[in-house]
């Protein structure tokens, strides 16, 4: 792809960084640096915004609410969003089933579910991991077993984020045991109000509650919200990864963390005479994390410009995945030392943003250890970084 930038894409930066600016109040913005445990009126407001000036979905085809903007304008968009810091907005409807939905979906589907999932009225949750069933997804033991004109569903899913907010739920069933794993798998839409549905809080290490149990008994759900066919579930699930990875890479994110490290060195001195920019260990560690994420950045242009001209994401996903995902945590890392003892107060009330007092120390350092508690969790999820591994040794090297 052609990374020079034009001057077309200059005004279009421009006109995306005013439009964010004018639009993210104080509070919204508060309300981005909770990341997946911000309130769903907090991110239904945000996505609202963007639906109302039609730049919720960059990457969704024109015909269903996408922007039709070129690779280089997604791009950019997804860096000003980034560096703006408002709302996360949820990847399970826009990035995951939305896709899923407008490609396999019937026409039903597409009409029911695509215009709550592009306004935000509608919220998800992805239901693929189960207890025993992570890594190994093939493995998965909930059923749903055909009776009349309904499937009756029986299991449990665990690690679900954001259940307990979610109108919906897509899920992995097994519809066959007879044959191969993969092969007896069917992609089902779920109701969340369904009888026999039930969501148990997890709180994660970082104080937050994003994650949850799911656990269905007895529950039916009409044969209409089969995605596609029967036993072909795990093609719709394998699509969904591969959008699923490239996102999980957070690019512009860290790009944004990197520049207010490099602004954070300049004032906290963290027992370096001058402040931390004069300290050659931790501004070496940091131009390492930063060459890496310019790498990384190249990367993902070249993947998406495939991906605009039809090229499936296939192994670079993975590899998008690791390295993402390793640079998130490096940078986490250095958060932690550079805030120090300011890092040691783990007020609960802070972190959740509902405290009323200041906090004890600077606000970069309020949320340093649960932000790093919980970005431990981004190696593991979407595929854990060993699958990941696993991926490229086959599809790349042919191991
Ligand atoms: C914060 C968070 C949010 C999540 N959100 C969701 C969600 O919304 N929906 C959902 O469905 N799931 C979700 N997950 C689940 C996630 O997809 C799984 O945790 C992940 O796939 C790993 O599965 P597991 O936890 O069962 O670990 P396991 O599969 O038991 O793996 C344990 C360890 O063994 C390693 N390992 C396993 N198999 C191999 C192998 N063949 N080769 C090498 N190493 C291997 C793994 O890398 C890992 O280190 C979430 C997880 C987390 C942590």
């Amino acid at each position: 792809m052609n990374t020079q930038m034009d001057s077309s894409h200059n005004d279009f930066r421009a006109e995306v960084r005013q439009f964010l600016a004018d639009a993210l109040t104080p509070e919204l913005a508060a309300a981005g640096a909770l990341g997946f445990a911000a309130s769903r009126a907090d991110g239904t407001r945000w996505h609202k915004i963007l639906f109302d000036k039609g730049w919720v979905a960059p990457e969704w085809p024109a015909e269903y609410g996408g922007t039709d903007w070129d690779v280089t304008q997604k791009h950019i968009f997804e860096e000003e969003m980034a560096l703006a810091g408002g709302p996360m907005l949820m990847p399970f409807g826009l990035g995951m089933v939305g896709p899923v939905i407008y490609t396999f979906g019937t026409d039903e589907q597409k009409a029911q579910h695509l215009p709550g999932i592009l306004d935000g009225s509608t919220w998800w949750c992805q239901g693929y991991s189960e207890p025993g069933s992570g890594s190994d997804l093939a493995s998965l033991k909930t059923s749903a077993v055909r009776d009349g004109d309904d499937y009756v569903v029986n299991g449990q899913k665990i690690w679900t984020t954001n259940a307990h907010k979610a109108d919906w739920i897509f899920a992995l069933v097994r519809t066959d045991s007879s044959s191969k794993p993969q092969t007896g798998i069917s992609f089902l839409l779920i109701d969340m109000k369904t009888p026999g549905l039930e969501v148990k809080p997890i709180v994660s290490i970082d104080g937050l509650h994003h994650l949850n149990e799911v656990y269905f008994t007895d529950v039916r759900v009409p044969v209409t919200n089969l995605i596609g066919e029967e036993n072909k579930g795990w093609t719709y699930a394998k699509f969904l990864l591969g959008h699923e990875r490239t996102g999980i890479a957070g690019v512009a994110g860290s790009k944004k963390a990197a520049a207010a490290l490099r602004e954070v060195a300049k004032d906290e001195s963290n027992g370096v005479d001058g402040g931390l920019e004069k300290s050659p260990e931790f501004t070496a560690r940091l131009s390492d994390v930063e060459v890496k994420l310019a790498a990384l950045e190249f990367t993902e242009a070249r993947l998406l410009a495939d991906m605009a001209a039809g090229k499936p994401a296939g192994p670079a996903a993975s590899t998008m995945k690791i390295l993402g995902t390793e640079i998130q945590q490096a940078l986490q890392i250095l958060r932690v030392e550079a805030a120090a003892h300011y890092a040691l107060p783990f007020e609960l009330a802070q972190i959740r943003g509902e405290a009323n007092e200041p906090a004890p120390g600077p606000e970069y350092a309020i949320r340093a250890v649960s932000d790093y508690n919980f970005g431990r969790a981004a190696t593991i999820y979407g595929g854990s970084n060993e699958i990941q591994r696993n991926v490229i040794a086959k599809a790349v090297l042919g191991l």
